[in-house]
């Protein structure tokens, strides 16, 4: 059986992807669950949309494939909150930090 843990998801506390579909103006993230991809940080929920979506809610770490983060832990994240930039075509998880 894989071990479970209870824990809170981690919070997008900001983004400053404003060409993501689901960026909203204040460096805000409003996709309900983003999953951040591994081996790199980066946000694998990005898109480019000029339509605008998400939820009425700031986003949260749905999952994340980064096993190589400190805040790693089963494939989610344990972070209270992350922050992602904009860079290139990716969006990154600032949060990370090397294990
Ligand atoms: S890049 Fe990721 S964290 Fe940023 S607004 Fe888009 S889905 Fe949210
Ligand atoms: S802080 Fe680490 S575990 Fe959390 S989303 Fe970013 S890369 Fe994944």
């Amino acid at each position: 059986m894989p071990t479970t843990v209870t824990m809170q998801m981690a919070l997008v506390k900001s983004c400053n992807a404003s060409d993501c579909a689901y960026y909203k103006q204040g460096n805000e993230c409003h996709a309900m669950a983003i999953t951040v991809g591994g081996p790199q940080p980066y946000c694998d929920t990005f898109f480019r949309s000029s339509n605008k979506g998400g939820a009425e809610q700031t986003g949260t770490v749905g999952a994340c494939k980064v096993d190589n983060c400190r805040h790693n832990l089963n494939f989610e994240c344990s972070a209270e909150g992350i922050d992602v930039i904009a860079q290139q075509n990716n969006a990154v998880c600032s949060t990370f930090k090397q294990r």
